[in-house]
């Protein structure tokens, strides 16, 4: 859909009158426009049917014009819906609009200014925002006005609407004040004010790179059409231009893509032979948006992250606001609130115990820390030979260094960097499926380990009841406790990595919870800003952290060796902040509760399919794992082509979708998942 959406800084700026005159002009110059007005209110009542004022003026132009919701109240849109028996719904709104518009040019006006209500939660800049589309700010030149179109523009901007330009226009005649005494003053004075706001605005747009298109004078009541034709048709032109720019999109973005494939690594890809990628143009709620405006329902969470959605409105508040004060300072001999205030937030809601914390800047870094932290622990108990770790196979730490040698050797690649990678110790995966009774052989092999290498260990290190990215494996919380139990023994330390698990995913808030455990060493990062930004932290007991400061001189002097640059960046602490009250304030729980018994259902009539070695679902994550390798290439492209955005890799098709996703979302992702698998795209 391509056009302008044509908003005021004020109800009556002349929006109406400016749209269409805008309509008949660029329709001279190009294919006529479709003036779209979404809501109108102050319909008069004419028989049975309602008579739209706006749709009739566009009309008397000569011009096409339609409306979606109507009301009679001259009142807000929220109000009038309310009255109305009704309520309206940003993304409905958008999608009644691209349906109108049918690949036509069109001109949306909208009701009032910016902020002007739909519903409880939405404003038309909202409305705005989802349409995308470039505005046209129509200014009413009168005293006030700089405030407004300032206030306007900004409020646009930092939504990331681009604005086209802005059109002032003088609604009231020159004499509108009462003759009488001191009148040629008053007006002397007002003129002088009237064109200062000329050249302000035109100052004023020149600062945030916005054009003032047209200065439009009074032109009498009712107002003389030509002349506004007339005054309009620079802007027209300029407008026209534009259009013609965004028609020449298709082209800009496949040089865009060439250029991404030749330059640009993605996760896990070739250089030379790269997979296709899908351009997003952005995203809300659960939904990504292709480029081609295609919506997409997100089954990824963007890699566990964005657990409450996309534009989320209190996490970008509080982003913003942070912003606003100070986005970064070091954190060398300098603190500040938000570090403050994520600690003060985080330490009453992990597992109890874990009171100290170290601000990592993504989580393969929170996992260096944690293993620095065990192996100095150690040292300062006088046990500097214990510098290995003990992990199960099937692991995912990240991909730096330290990280990659406690993944899973196998899907890790640890045979490519074989002399780089520290050796550390493999037991075998948690053979206790999370759904059978607990049997506990399946900690043998911990303990053959533990026996025979207990003095040169310094930390388990696991994924807390779900493994993730080494293989989507849901194991017996027993399991995890039996382990934690083994360690006390020898003094050896359990690193919870509950990057993928924390923060609700798994059904608790913490996957620790499901044992009953609190950690020696934990870390947490993904959804810990809800995906607004990277940040990670390491939280360790007292024992610990004791434990390491303690050391002598000779033994490292009690300093932890890690500092990053972005350490406790502030601007990661209020996302952080923000994502943690927005998960909490919802009834996270419930919903994950939901998402589960709808994954089940959806999913498991595929455990019989021949092409299908297991299916299992816990929390908000659902797992199809394939008895061959799935073709990632077709695969991908089928489900895009199915509106879903699903990501599979190796066996492995999986989903783990934003907590806020709509239950019908969670059944379309199943349905494509069946489908991908009954029709053979595997
Ligand atoms: C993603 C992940 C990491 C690595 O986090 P990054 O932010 O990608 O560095 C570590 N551990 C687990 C369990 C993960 O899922």
């Amino acid at each position: 859909m391509q056009g302008y959406f044509v908003t005021g800084t004020d109800t009556d700026a002349g929006k109406t009158t400016v749209t269409a005159a805008l309509s008949v002009l660029l329709g001279r110059e190009g294919a006529r426009p479709l003036v779209i007005k979404p809501v109108q209110t102050g319909c008069l009542k004419k028989g049975q049917s309602l008579l739209v004022p706006d749709v009739a003026c566009v009309q008397s132009f000569g011009g096409e014009a339609c409306a979606l919701h109507c009301y009679e109240p001259p009142c807000s849109p929220h109000l009038a819906a309310d009255l109305a028996g009704e309520k309206l719904c940003c993304q409905d709104l958008a999608c009644e609009v691209r349906e109108k518009a049918l690949g036509r040019t069109v001109l949306v006006e909208g009701a009032g200014g910016l902020h002007v209500p739909l519903n409880e939660s939405e404003d038309m800049l909202d409305l705005m925002q989802a349409l995308s589309l470039p505005a046209v700010l129509v200014v009413a030149n009168k005293l006030g006005c700089l405030n407004h179109a300032r206030l306007s523009l900004e409020a646009m901007q930092a939504r990331g609407l681009a604005v086209a330009g802005m059109v002032l226009i003088r609604t009231l005649p020159d004499t509108h004040y009462d003759a009488g005494c001191g009148a040629e003053a008053v007006q002397a004075d007002e003129e002088r004010i009237l064109s200062d706001n000329v050249i302000s605005l035109k100052r004023m747009g020149e600062a945030l790179s916005v054009p003032l298109l047209a200065d439009i004078p009074y032109l009498g009541d009712p107002f003389d059409r030509e002349a506004l034709l007339l005054s309009l048709q620079p802007a027209a032109s300029v407008l026209q231009e534009k259009l013609d720019a965004q028609c020449s999109h298709e082209k800009e973005r496949a040089e865009d893509l060439a250029f991404d494939r030749e330059h640009l690594w993605h996760p896990y890809t070739s250089a030379s032979k790269p997979l296709p990628v899908f351009m997003v143009r952005s995203v809300h709620d659960n939904k990504l948006v292709l480029d081609d405006g295609r919506e997409l329902i997100d089954g990824m969470s963007s890699w566990w992250c964005a657990v409450h959605g996309y534009g989320n409105d209190r996490l970008k508040k509080a982003m913003q606001r942070q912003l606003a004060v100070m986005s970064h300072v070091m954190f060398g001999g300098i603190t500040h609130r938000p570090a403050i205030e994520l600690a003060r937030r985080l330490i009453p809601l992990v597992p109890e115990g874990l009171d100290h914390l170290f601000y990592a800047d993504s989580g393969s870094v929170s996992v260096e820390v944690a293993l620095k932290m065990a192996v100095q622990y150690q040292i300062s108990k006088g046990r500097p030979q214990r510098q290995k770790f003990l992990t199960p196979m099937g692991g995912y730490h990240g991909d730096t260094q330290g990280a990659m040698s406690v993944c899973d050797p196998v899907t890790g690649m640890h045979t490519l960097f074989n002399r780089l990678l520290p050796d550390h110790l493999f037991m075998e995966r948690p053979s206790c499926r999370f759904d059978k009774p607990f049997d506990p052989a399946s900690l043998d092999d911990a303990r053959r380990f533990l026996k025979a290498y207990g003095d040169e260990i310094a930390a388990i290190i696991l994924e807390p009841v779900v493994q993730g990215a080494g293989g989507m494996w849901f194991y017996h919380p027993d399991y995890l406790k039996g382990l934690y139990a083994l360690c006390k023994e020898r003094d050896i330390l359990l690193i919870a990595d509950e990057i993928a698990t924390g923060f609700g995913r798994t059904g608790k808030l913490f996957a620790c919870e499901w044992a009953g455990i609190t950690p020696d060493i934990c870390c947490l990062g993904k959804a810990l800003t809800g995906g607004m930004m990277t940040g990670a932290v390491t939280m360790c007991t007292t024992n610990v952290a004791q434990g390491i400061g303690a050391a002598d001189e000779e033994h490292g002097g009690g300093i932890l060796m890690h500092g990053p640059t972005f350490m406790a960046n502030p601007l990661f602490c209020a996302a952080a902040l923000a994502s943690i009250d927005e998960l909490l304030a919802s009834p996270w729980q419930e919903r994950v509760l939901q998402i589960e018994a709808r994954l089940k259902e959806g999913l498991s009539s595929l455990r019989s399919h021949t092409s299908v070695r297991d299916v299992r679902v816990l929390g908000a994550i659902g797992v199809v794992e394939t008895a061959e390798p799935v073709n990632m290439r077709t695969l991908q492209a089928f489900f895009v082509e199915h509106g879903v955005w699903i990501r599979p890799f190796n066996h492995l098709i999986y989903l783990m979708p934003p907590f806020v996703t709509p239950l019908q979302d969670i059944d379309r992702l199943c349905v494509a998942v069946r489908s991908a698998v009954q029709e053979g795209c595997i």
